[in-house]
């Protein structure tokens, strides 16, 4: 068995949204009234492409690129400011994401700041989160993060080996991650999180727990370990480079049983939390988010949307060059309509591989039908030992992973997936096999 198939971090996968026609943002609006959303603003610029990186961003752009995208993002943000004030939108979370969102000038990050200020409505205790790198963290910058009230940073550092660095190709090195550490931790933020990444070639056990061992060194609040999946389309694909599963499987072993005995209590298989750090738990299925930018993904009840998806740097520079000549905002052109299942799948989803799980009423309210009864395969993964029920406090029961759930979360997430979706993703990967077939020869 395979335990690496797929990271199933949302739902459905952005691989799977086609054109859509007729629709209007504010035939949606309503599900963005009142108190508790999240704004997500997308930077897609970097200084170089990571070699397994699938995400939306370019390199090698120039400042007054930069700024032109800034004006995009303000014609964007008036257009949905108009439509957001009818419904008394208030944010209480704000995320700035990438690419690399620190790879913007000073100016040009109080501008954006200024921008989201003005245009949009935020809770007075919102959580603000920036992703920072380590070339592009400089005091000015974090002094920049933190008059603007950032409470949360954090930062790609994935080794604290040069050798293995390379291999990733980053840019950056070791020595550079330590210094960006330092500065970030004289700033205080309520919570720092940091990235790792195990499967990487020449990578061992030992150099693997060194590199924790020197985050600790810094206290963080969060540490994410990531597998190195080498996806379609991203330049270590091109290079023949493919995780090794056992050998990264033994990896996660050590390093979470590490973690878990440094005071990280895991909540997912990739999320360690110290216990010092308060546990917020939101309920993360059905939470409605807006996305500014090119590549920045709105959620809007069953409406999924955002630029068509894209890893190559040509692809994103041609739906770059859509994205700052749209004029109007208001119509969704690239999206995904959720049905009911769909939606069902995506709550499981999102409740299941993260503690403490999946509510069994709260599903029941949602859907009025019992999870079980709708999802068989939760049965069998009671049945072999990767999900319990289990009671908190307040008596309420969860399906919950167990360790032996966790660890294969991306394995038995993708089972979830449905045959619909799974097609979509498939046609758009040119896979040969189908997924599902892939599935099940691992
Ligand atoms: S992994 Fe992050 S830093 Fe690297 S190219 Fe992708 S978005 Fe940029």
């Amino acid at each position: 068995m395979n335990p690496y198939i797929q990271y199933m971090y949302s739902y459905p996968h952005k691989t799977a949204y086609r054109p859509l026609t007729g629709i209007h943002l504010s035939d949606y609006i309503s599900v963005m009234a009142g108190k508790g959303h999240g704004l997500y603003l997308h930077i897609p610029f970097c200084q170089s492409k990571c070699g397994y990186c699938n995400l939306f961003s370019v390199t090698g752009i120039e400042q007054d690129e930069v700024d032109r995208y800034l004006d995009t993002i303000e014609r964007q943000s008036r257009q949905y400011q108009e439509i957001l004030e009818s419904v008394q939108t208030e944010f209480s979370e704000l995320v700035l994401g990438g690419g690399t969102p620190l790879f913007l000038t000073e100016r040009q990050l109080g501008r954006t700041f200024d921008i989201l200020e003005k245009h949009f409505r935020f809770s007075p205790k919102r959580g603000l989160i920036v992703e920072t790198a380590p070339n592009q963290t400089t005091t000015e910058k974090l002094e920049i993060l933190k008059q603007a009230g950032v409470s949360r940073v954090s930062m790609g550092i994935q080794s604290f080996s040069d050798r293995e660095l390379t291999a990733l190709k980053r840019q950056h090195t070791a020595q550079k991650a330590r210094a960006a550490l330092e500065l970030i931790k004289a700033y205080d933020f309520s919570c720092v999180n940091v990235d790792f990444i195990y499967g990487i070639p020449g990578q061992t056990e030992t150099s693997l727990l060194d590199s924790l061992k020197e985050a600790l060194r810094f206290e963080p609040e969060e540490i994410f370990l990531y597998p190195l999946y080498v996806k379609h389309g991203v330049r270590m694909e091109r290079e023949g480079v493919v995780l090794e599963p056992e050998s990264a499987f033994v990896q996660y072993r050590v390093a979470s049983d590490f973690l878990r005995a440094e005071g990280y209590r895991q909540d997912s298989m990739r999320r360690f939390v110290h216990q010092k750090t308060a546990r917020i738990f939101s309920e993360c299925g059905f939470g409605t988010s807006i996305g500014l930018g090119c590549g920045g993904r709105s959620y809007l009840g069953e409406l999924h949307f955002c630029s068509p998806y894209a890893i190559t740097r040509s692809a994103c520079i041609e739906h770059l060059k859509e994205y700052e000549t749209t004029m109007d905002f208001m119509e969704i052109k690239h999206g995904i309509l959720l049905s009911e299942e769909e939606q069902k799948r995506r709550y499981i989803i999102r409740h299941l591989f993260i503690r403490p799980g999946l509510e069994q009423n709260r599903y029941r309210e949602l859907f009025g039908k019992d999870v079980l009864e709708e999802f068989p395969v939760l049965r069998e993964w009671i049945e072999q030992g990767f999900i319990v029920q289990q009671s908190d406090l307040d008596a309420k029961i969860y399906f919950a992973l167990t360790d032996a759930g966790l660890e294969l979360s991306d394995y038995l997430g993708p089972q979830l997936i449905s045959p619909k979706i799974n097609q979509a993703m498939c046609e758009w990967s040119q896979c040969k096999l189908g997924f599902c077939t892939a599935l099940q020869n691992s």
